[in-house]
């Protein structure tokens, strides 16, 4: 008998109960979106939880980047990381912004500070960097190329909502920070964003343009989009945020089933956290280097046994067609994400998998490499 087929995520939900019972007072205020009660309760839930005094809610993800990177009036360019999602880059160019591709670090995905000083130029107004995978930049080096250098820190954040790294909450690193509240993420509002700014200026900005740019009832100032998030996602945010705990930890222990099985197999890489970080297990990413099989035979060999891995993330941003024509040129500055991309395979993650399905997933990976 075939087996079911394990999917490569699946979306946290609370009791129906509780959420009918999050929603009620909506039936009775019908008041649906434009900052109501869940919303101001969300943001007041979500500043206690982050640990910041401030924060700003959007519509998804991407607007809460881009109207982030926007509320800063940035000009010329940006470094950034080619090893993201293409939302990180797509954010930079519509702000008007040349994205400066970066190479990453071989131990922990993330863009590696070395490499970010030999692309400065006097152009450089921003760094935009991804916690990819929840694991933290090196922050506290980014921070002092960037106060040496006089540029903007911010950072994409979108995989590591819920990380704490040396005793802080992640959300007080850079000039802002941006999580992704996608169904997909390990903590989401259906659809939703967050961006945590340093300064309460950008905040206010970045709140006047995620509704048209309306500063006052008759007053406009900047040419704004609507990028609100509606009562509903933010009633959804309250309850996974009460279960928020669990979930880490559910998933806490699928991480420590796969570690102790790939511990000691050949040709299979992990990333590292940095030391003092507590992760939160958003993604289970594996790097695969076996002589004879290419990482697209072992991820077909994995969906032939039922198991849906992901190759998150490939291709490069800066190999994307959109990207290629203008930055094609520039792909050998970015050798270890490259390599990065062409070997990964994210294997199934979230809190409600069990046991014996990661056992499952991992005698196929073995079987897939056929060892
Ligand atoms: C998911 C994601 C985004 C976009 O977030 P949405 O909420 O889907 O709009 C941006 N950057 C990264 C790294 C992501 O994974």
């Amino acid at each position: 008998m075939k087996q079911k087929t394990i999917q490569v995520t699946k979306p946290f939900l609370p009791d129906f109960d509780e959420y009918c019972r999050e929603i009620k007072d909506l039936w009775e205020s019908a008041w649906l979106t434009n900052g109501g009660e869940k919303h101001i309760a969300f943001e007041q839930a979500l500043s206690e939880y982050l640990e910041v005094p401030f924060l700003s809610l959007f519509s998804n993800g991407h607007m809460a980047l881009e109207l982030a990177i926007a509320a800063f009036n940035l000009k010329g360019e940006c470094i950034t990381t080619p090893f993201t999602h293409c939302s990180t880059t797509n954010s930079i160019v519509r702000c008007g912004l040349k994205p400066v591709f970066c190479d990453v670090s071989e131990e922990t995905g993330t863009i590696d500070p070395h490499r970010i000083v030999e692309r400065i130029t006097p152009k450089t107004s921003a760094i935009v960097a991804t916690h990819v995978y929840g694991i933290p930049c090196d922050v506290e080096a980014i921070e002092q190329i960037a106060v040496q250098y006089g540029l903007k820190v911010i950072y994409d954040g979108a995989h590591a909502f819920g990380v704490r790294y040396k005793g802080k909450s992640i959300a007080s690193y850079g000039d802002a920070v941006m999580f992704s509240c996608h169904a997909t993420k390990v903590f989401h509002t259906i659809e939703g964003g967050i961006t945590v700014f340093r300064e309460e200026q950008y905040r206010k900005k970045a709140n006047e343009l995620l509704n048209f740019g309306y500063v006052d009832k008759e007053v406009i100032t900047s040419v704004g989009v609507n990028a609100r998030m509606n009562e509903f996602e933010a009633a959804m945010g309250l309850c996974n945020l009460r279960h928020f705990a669990e979930e880490l930890e559910a998933r806490r222990k699928v991480a420590d089933c796969y570690r102790e099985a790939f511990s000691g197999m050949p040709y299979v890489h992990m990333l590292k956290k940095p030391e003092e970080t507590i992760g939160n297990y958003a993604y289970y990413p594996v790097f695969f280097r076996h002589p004879s099989k290419s990482r697209n035979e072992i991820l077909a060999a994995l969906r032939e046994q039922g198991i849906n891995g992901r190759e998150y993330f490939h291709p490069l941003v800066n190999e994307m067609p959109c990207y290629l024509p203008e930055y094609g040129s520039e792909t050998g500055h970015t050798p270890v994400a490259k390599k990065l991309a062409e070997s990964v395979i994210a294997l199934p993650m979230y809190g409600s998998l069990s046991v014996s399905e990661v056992e499952r997933i991992c005698n196929a990976v073995q079987k897939a490499m056929n060892l």
